[in-house]
């Protein structure tokens, strides 16, 4: 079995943050990742831009040159791939963990390739994983989607995109200027204030003038292959329909978190319990770093604000194991 100082358990920008400072500090890391390196930016939407300028996407000491100002997801693969390999970070790719152990020593990683013993574990998980289901007959139909890719599929569609924060409108704006039909469904009576201030007058303007029609305080109820029910405040309404797009959100693997000994807060939100100054949870030496501090508030923690996690675990870590 391998041993290390501490595993790394997510290749997402935070889990590579840590890397970096772990390497800076001589402690003998690996981080193991499920997918491919920064496997949630590779699944975002191909043409996204980050909200975000590329400065504040940095890590590593590592300057990101972007085209324009804020950078766009293939421009943040190249940078992300770039700080891995000018830190000759050490990093598995397509190995989930399985299972994660504290032991009376440290703890017993199980992944799909592999056994490790580690004395601290990071969980840099993230949240895109797991969507929040419609929990309607027919969301199981391949025409509908949880994650969303590109417009050109959609073209000439009648596509109902279900959501009212940044991705649902990202998508509506992007499927209706490249020519499909759009319907959103919201359950809420407006477009949330979080969208993006330079869009949210675009979507305001496009519904209001008809061109993408919005339901609101509305909701699906069943999916059927050629159409969708929705509940109304006008009453139940049918609509032909060629794709969902349901971007109803994302939540962290909290099973994974509570199987490892992660409690969680009372609140509505599901926070997990750590310490703030050490980023340490309530099993000791077993740190989070990331969005996934935040629990169900997912927009909490973003790069920009969470990179500095990996400073603050290995201060304590440091003191802690040496
Ligand atoms: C469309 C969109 C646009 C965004 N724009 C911005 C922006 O402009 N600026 C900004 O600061 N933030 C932005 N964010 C948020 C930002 O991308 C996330 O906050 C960021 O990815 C968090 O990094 P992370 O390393 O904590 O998590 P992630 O990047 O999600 O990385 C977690 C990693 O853990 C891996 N993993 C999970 N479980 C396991 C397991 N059991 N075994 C092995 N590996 C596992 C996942 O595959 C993933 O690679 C945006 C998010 C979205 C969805």
């Amino acid at each position: 079995m391998e041993k290390y100082d501490v595993a790394i358990i997510g290749a997402g920008p935070i889990g590579l943050a840590c890397a970096i400072e772990f390497k800076k500090a001589g402690l003998n890391y690996l981080i193991i990742e499920k997918g491919c390196l920064v496997n949630s930016l590779y699944h975002y939407p191909m043409n996204m831009t980050f909200f975000s300028t590329s400065e504040r996407l940095e890590i590593g000491d590592v300057p990101f040159i972007s085209s324009n100002p804020k950078p766009t997801r293939v421009e943040a693969l190249e940078y992300y791939r770039r700080v891995c390999s000018s830190w000759d970070l050490n990093v598995r790719l397509y190995e989930e963990v399985k299972e994660a152990k504290k032991s009376n020593e440290g703890f017993s990683i199980v992944t799909t390739k592999g056994k490790y013993s580690s004395r601290a574990v990071i969980l840099a998980l993230g949240f895109y994983d797991l969507p929040y289901l419609l929990n309607v007959p027919g969301e199981n139909l391949p025409k509908v989607k949880h994650y969303y890719d590109e417009p050109h599929p959609y073209y000439l569609q009648k596509i109902a995109v279900i959501g009212a924060a940044n991705s649902a409108v990202d998508v509506a704006l992007e499927t209706w200027r490249k020519g499909a039909e759009v319907t959103m469904i919201i359950r809420e009576g407006e477009i949330r204030d979080s969208v993006k201030y330079w869009v949210k007058p675009d979507i305001e303007n496009r519904i209001k003038e008809g061109s993408i029609k919005a339901y609101f305080n509305s909701t699906v109820t069943r999916i059927t292959e050629t159409q969708i029910e929705i509940k109304t405040t006008e009453g139940n309404k049918t609509l032909d329909n060629d794709f969902v797009m349901a971007m109803t959100g994302y939540q962290p693997p909290f099973e994974f978190m509570e199987n490892i000994g992660i409690q969680f807060q009372n609140d509505e939100f599901h926070t997990p319990v750590y310490n703030e100054q050490t980023m340490e949870t309530n099993v000791p030496k077993l740190y989070l770093a990331g969005v996934v501090c935040g629990g169900l508030k997912t927009n909490k923690w973003f790069i920009e604000n969470s990179r500095d996690h990996a400073k603050l675990i290995v201060k304590n870590l440091v003191s802690s194991i040496n």
